[in-house]
């Protein structure tokens, strides 16, 4: 028996005669864990976009179904309120597999739970893709790397991360993950792919999540001082939604399992941020500083070369060119909340 013909998904299609989407290829059956998330639903536009069938697993935790509210009664889309801690039975061709809560505010509240979802989440979603042969792609994360060591970071460094620490839950967690993942290719030969996502912002974050690009710029809408943590020395690398979707599902279809960077090389420090996002939204916000949190890595920056030879995927949009177009959509929102409450 080959590999191919045990795959589920090539007999699949055919039984019940799905019509194809683009010339040569046929309408894919997708599943998004973590769909109503923020990148989860930039990616589920994407996908719907472009003919193909999307089943859409959350739970709420941090994803709303406003971020959905366009596909919801479209025939080629399904919302399943759903834990991926829990088993599932699903008959799908491929996984994209972005359910965790990823706010820094939910690590001491969640952590048990965020462990949890990068684990037995992964497990579950591995095993559904070993049943039905799909091929399953997990978003990793740059915390793989900790506090690096080296600079910029590359996939082959091994990275420098704190095993007890309050981020514990979540890098351990992708850690393990990443490890998961490549147990069940090489152990039960599913097919897989790891993208290590560095910091991402755009219009869909929540609002007050904690990452500093969405408390910068509601700060600054709101009019209230930007908080930087620590001297705002630091750096990260920023990267625009719509740039890593296009990543997401380069990966996806291509021959490669990773893992790959994937983010804007583009290295600021956060006193830098407060600057642009200043300069885009109001020239008279103010700063304050605060204490910094535990193991707060020092500096973060993608090395993307890998990305760029296997994929031919690289970043289009520069933070100046992103920036704005997620003012508007945190104007709104922070407008509606304002009237609901009879601001
Ligand atoms: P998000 O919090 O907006 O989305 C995560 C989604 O997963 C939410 O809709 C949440 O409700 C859902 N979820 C959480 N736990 C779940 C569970 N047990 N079962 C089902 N659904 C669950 O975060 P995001 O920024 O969109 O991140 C998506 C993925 O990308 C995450 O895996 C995250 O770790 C990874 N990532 C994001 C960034 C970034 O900067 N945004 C950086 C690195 C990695
Ligand atoms: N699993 C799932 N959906 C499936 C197949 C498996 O949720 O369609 C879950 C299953 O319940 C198990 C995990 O995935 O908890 C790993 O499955 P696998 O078959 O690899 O392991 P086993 O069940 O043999 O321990
Ligand atoms: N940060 C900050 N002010 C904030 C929120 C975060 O200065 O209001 C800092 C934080 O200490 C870190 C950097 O911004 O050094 C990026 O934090 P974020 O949580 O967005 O991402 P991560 O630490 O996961 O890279």
């Amino acid at each position: 028996i080959t590999r191919h013909t045990q795959h589920f998904p090539s007999t699949f299609g055919a039984k019940i005669g799905r019509v194809p989407v683009e010339i040569g290829r046929r309408r894919l059956r997708i599943v998004v864990t973590g769909g109503a998330g923020f990148v989860g639903s930039h990616l589920v536009d994407k996908l719907i976009n472009r003919g193909d069938e999307v089943i859409v697993i959350d739970n709420f935790f941090t994803g709303r179904k406003e971020n959905l509210v366009h596909h919801l009664g479209k025939p080629r889309f399904e919302l399943i309120r759903h834990d991926v801690v829990e088993p599932i039975l699903l008959e799908v061709d491929q996984i994209y597999h972005l359910a965790c809560p990823a706010s820094p505010n939910e690590f001491e509240i969640l952590d048990c739970v965020i462990y949890k979802t990068n684990v037995m989440g992964t497990l579950n979603m591995l095993g559904l893709a070993k049943r039905v042969g799909a091929k399953f792609l997990l978003t990793s994360t740059s915390e793989v790397y900790g506090d690096p060591l080296e600079h910029p970071q590359k996939e082959t460094y091994w990275g420098n991360v704190n095993p007890i620490g309050v981020r514990s839950c979540y890098d351990e967690g992708k850690r393990t993950a990443e490890t998961l993942t490549m147990d069940y290719h090489r152990g039960a030969g599913v097919e897989v792919c790891i993208a290590r996502i560095f910091n991402t912002y755009g219009p869909r974050m929540c609002l007050d999540d904690g990452r500093v690009v969405s408390n910068f710029v509601s700060q600054a809408i709101r009019k209230q001082p930007m908080t930087i943590y620590g001297d705002g020395k630091q750096t990260r690398s920023f990267q625009y939604v719509s740039d890593l979707v296009e990543g997401l599902v380069a990966l996806m279809e291509s021959e490669h399992v990773g893992p790959f960077n994937m983010g804007n090389p583009g290295e600021f420090t956060m006193l830098e941020l407060a600057e642009v996002v200043k300069e885009i939204i109001d020239p008279s916000a103010t700063i304050e500083f605060k204490p910094n949190t535990a193991d707060d890595p020092s500096k973060r920056k993608p090395d993307i070369g890998k990305a760029k030879e296997l994929l031919n995927w690289e970043p289009k949009i520069s933070l100046r060119q992103g920036l704005p177009r997620m003012v508007s959509d945190f104007r709104n929102r922070i407008l509606n909340e304002d009237e609901g409450k009879g601001i």
